[in-house]
């Protein structure tokens, strides 16, 4: 039996209406798709591109009876979409990925204890249940290290960076002030990394994956700033890489487009950072340096189309525009700067307010050489300092 294809034509439901829903909703358009969007703030810049847009809580229970009598499908723009209404909707849709990837992902203990279980590689770690377990924490992990809550920290927020025992004072009231019922943090030992990687894995509901070519990250502050591809690293890095991202992938058993974020040291070891169950940031050069791009992949998984064929068809730089670095872009001599350079293409994504560490936009520039691509991307990344 041949499994069922959602055809063009038919609705794709998307939890989440940020820059990333945005982007699958252009994708899921051209291709012919209408698009059903919910997020809880009415802003959204994907409700823009949505034809039937929901903009209420998760736990609305009469948006969800709506936004499931409207879809015939079901993906997640980030992984913090509720995983109790993922299994709701996939009683009624195919949801992908699924609901209990969600639970795994949405919690860094979970996720670590996961990979761990799976014999994937990890920094050393320790679980603090409340903030008076920190000192013994430090003891096991030492230090320089990085304590995380466990649930919903993304773009550095809720981290702090523990170097010497007196940091730890200063940390522990902050804890202490976020401390509710349920709160937990993770300990990380701080990884002297010399490179930081990312590799995208499609996988078909079938189980088959394929891998985007890794790709160099740079983060500031916790925020990616600078993606380069492909990764100048040796062959054997990178491929090993591939191989250890399909295998969390695999053992995660669900379809979608995964993003894995990996640590490269100076003794050649690969550390898992983490996994986003999504199209991901580092994977934006994808919309115009592939053959098919990360939004598609998801709109293809989702219809259960087959996935398509993945080529880089040049190098890639991608610069994010956080905050108030997008009016530099956007505006006067930044912006005819930008625009003058080769291969430079520019995404906006229509937020209507600025906010620090909020990303904004991005700027992919494109060229036959990497290091030329890279270049231009530094360019940019001095011009907006
Ligand atoms: P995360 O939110 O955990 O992905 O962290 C965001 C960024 O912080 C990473 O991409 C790294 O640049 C840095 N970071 C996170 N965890 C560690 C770690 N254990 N050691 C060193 N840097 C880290």
């Amino acid at each position: 039996m041949t499994a069922q294809i959602l055809e063009p034509g038919s609705v794709l439901g998307v939890l989440g209406g940020g820059q990333l829903g945005a982007m699958f909703a252009s994708a899921a358009r051209r291709m012919g798709y209408r698009v059903a969007v919910w997020d809880p703030d009415p802003d959204a810049p994907a409700l823009q591109l949505a034809d039937y847009s929901f903009a209420a809580p998760f736990l609305d229970v009469e948006t969800r009876d709506q936004f499931s009598g409207t879809v015939g499908a079901v993906t997640v723009e980030w992984e913090n979409v509720p995983a109790d209404l993922c299994e709701w909707l996939a009683r009624h849709h195919p949801v992908r990925p699924f609901g209990t990837v969600l639970r795994i992902l949405q919690d860094r203990i979970h996720q670590k204890q996961f990979l761990q279980i799976h014999g994937l590689p990890v920094a050393p770690f320790a679980i603090l249940e409340s903030p008076d377990q920190l000192p013994n924490a430090i003891s096991d992990i030492g230090l320089p290290a990085l304590c995380k809550t466990a649930r919903s920290g993304y773009d550095g927020k809720g981290q702090w960076l523990i170097q010497k025992p007196a940091d730890a004072e200063q940390v522990f009231p902050s804890l202490s002030a976020s401390t509710r019922a349920g709160h937990r943090w993770i300990l990380e030992q701080f990884v002297p990394f010399e490179r930081e990687l990312s590799v995208l894995v499609v996988r078909e509901p079938g189980g088959q994956c394929r891998t985007y070519p890794a790709v160099d990250n740079r983060h500031v502050h916790g925020i990616l700033r600078l993606t380069v591809a492909p990764s100048s690293l040796p062959a054997g890095t990178t491929t090993h890489a591939s191989h250890l991202a399909v295998q969390a992938v695999s053992a995660l058993n669900s379809p979608g487009v995964f993003c894995v974020e990996f640590f490269h040291t100076s003794d050649g070891n690969l550390l898992i950072n983490e996994i986003a169950p999504r199209p991901h940031n580092s994977g934006h050069y994808t919309l115009d340096a592939c053959t098919v791009s990360q939004f598609e992949q998801q709109v293809r998984v989702l219809c259960g189309a087959p996935i398509g064929d993945i080529k880089l068809l040049c190098s890639a730089a991608m610069v994010n525009l956080i905050g108030d670095e997008v009016r530099t872009v956007t505006s006067g001599q930044g912006y005819r700067e930008v625009m003058a350079i080769a291969g430079a293409v520019l995404h906006l994504y229509g937020k209507r307010t600025i906010r620090t560490g909020r990303k904004m936009g991005h700027v992919t520039f494109l060229a036959e050489e990497r290091e030329i691509a890279e270049e231009r991307a530094r360019w940019l990344m001095n011009r907006l300092v």
